[in-house]
């Protein structure tokens, strides 16, 4: 499942987070969530602006960049955020040449 999926509920959740994040709610998104907020708040440049400006690593490590973003790429935050990445690509854009 995808945000990109033709559902007839991706379109009003997305008009639901925009209205909350107008109403200054908190606004939290695991998995599919997060590919909703990321395209009701900002589509392709808050994606890379959260591959970039964040990470999950349990260990903390920013040393290594990968496609999904920094982490150590092995601890289970870093396999989750991965999986998620590769999910999504899948479904938005072709992988970029590496
Ligand atoms: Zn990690």
């Amino acid at each position: 499942m995808s945000v990109n999926d033709d559902l007839p509920w991706i379109s009003p959740a997305l008009a639901l987070i925009r209205e909350a994040v107008r109403a200054d709610l908190p606004v939290l998104g695991h998995c599919l969530g997060g590919q909703l907020m990321a395209k009701a708040l900002g589509g392709s440049p808050l994606v890379d602006l959260i591959v970039e400006g964040t990470h999950t690593c349990y260990l903390g490590d920013r040393s290594q960049r990968h496609p999904w973003g920094y982490g150590c790429g092995t601890c289970p935050a870093c396999e989750l955020r991965a999986n998620g990445w590769t999910q999504w690509r899948s479904t938005t854009a072709p992988a970029p040449k590496s």
